[in-house]
């Protein structure tokens, strides 16, 4: 038994602990007077980036750059090529590729954005990193059940982390730095997460928001050429393979599956990105309202769910794989492609009929 003196320490190391990080936590002012001089600011974001990951991130540079900080966007690992566009995108650090340098510059930074993704674990190796650092941490994101940062945006109602931080810069009040460079970067976040603009979570704020980027001269075709018109032979024939061979559908439930395997990938000479909105497809077959695409990957499967209605692929992702997300759109892990499609099959009437 520990000794009884102790149990008032242990009392009031935690309070201490509890209090430092409540002391920490700061309002929209104090943020708009610590970011009043010139900071070193690093820009993090989650694992396996995707559009809107990017255009925020590569938004919140060129914003912060134009206000005179010092400025680092950081990512856990690689991106598809054909977000490879933005300006700014040639000074983005890949952890993975040059962790030294990227831990080196996270110690010493000031402010961490942390931007689309809800929890640090989402960062993958980085996070102790950023975890590690003194640096402020101000949370932008919009994904379910954020947690708690020394500053958090959080809209889990928003279409994108891009709108929010147009949003962001309407709280600044500095709506006017938005250029055609800024533009586009977050017309790309909000037209990727928002499937081009056809989902749920586009609202009206959505329109007036697209509406201002291009009077800013955002050229909605051009973005939508460099994201949607730049695939490979061998993307398209996956797609085929995957639609042809790989589909199943099981009516009674409403469910699709497709899975793909890491020999299949090399098969196509698989490039990231390239299964990307594949999963879309096989949810709008008539009848079915939750599509699965389970692809092995670096020895792990690799989970995207997406849902129709209220049926909570967020929750379903978070009870069983691991993950998490939107209630329509979630990812998450399995170790086997065994373990992933018999839990799947075995959990998602819980999901469906509730
Ligand atoms: P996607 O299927 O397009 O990779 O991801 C769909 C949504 O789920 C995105 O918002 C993404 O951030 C989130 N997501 C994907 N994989 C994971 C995961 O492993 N864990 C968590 N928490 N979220 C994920
Ligand atoms: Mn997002």
């Amino acid at each position: 038994m520990a000794p009884i003196y102790k149990i008032p320490l242990l009392f009031t190391l935690s309070f201490i602990l509890i209090l430092a990080n409540f002391m920490k936590a700061i309002e929209l002012n104090q943020l708009k007077a610590f970011l009043s001089e010139p900071r070193k600011v690093v820009i993090t974001t989650h694992k396996g980036p995707d559009g809107d990951a990017m255009g925020s991130s590569l938004a919140l540079y060129n914003y912060l750059l134009k206000k005179g900080h010092s400025v680092h966007v950081i990512t856990p690992n690689d991106y598809p090529s054909f977000l490879k566009w933005m300006k700014g995108d040639k000074d983005v650090i890949e952890y993975c590729f040059y962790e030294e340098k990227a831990k080196k510059i996270t110690e010493s930074a000031e402010l961490i954005f942390c931007l689309d993704f809800n929890t640090l674990s989402r960062i993958d190796t980085y996070a102790p990193i950023v975890e590690g650092s003194n640096a402020l941490k101000v949370l932008i994101d919009h994904h379910q059940q954020p947690d708690t940062f020394d500053f958090n945006f959080s809209d889990t109602s928003a279409c994108s982390t891009a709108q929010l931080i147009f949003e962001f810069f309407e709280l600044l009040g500095d709506t006017d730095e938005i250029d055609q460079d800024i533009a586009e970067c977050l017309y790309a976040g909000i037209m990727t997460d928002t499937g081009n603009f056809r989902f749920n979570s586009v609202s009206s704020k959505t329109h007036q928001v697209v509406s201002f980027l291009m009077e800013k001269g955002a050229r909605n075709d051009w973005v939508y050429d460099k994201i949607h018109d730049n695939n490979s032979v061998n993307r398209l024939k996956l797609l085929g393979y995957c639609l042809s061979e790989k589909m199943e559908v099981i009516s009674d439930l409403g469910v699709a599956i497709i899975t793909l395997t890491q020999e299949e990938l090399q098969r196509f000479n698989f490039k990231k990105g390239d299964t990307e909105g594949v999963v879309n497809y096989i949810l709008s077959i008539e009848g079915v309202n939750v599509a699965a695409f389970m692809v092995e990957r670096d020895g792990i499967i690799k989970i995207s769910f997406r849902s129709k209605g209220d049926i909570s692929v967020n929750q379903l992702a978070r009870d069983h794989f691991n993950g998490g997300g939107h209630i329509n759109a979630a990812g998450g892990t399995a170790s086997t492609m065994e373990d992933a499609i018999t839990t799947f099959i075995r959990t998602i009437p819980n999901y469906i009929n509730n």
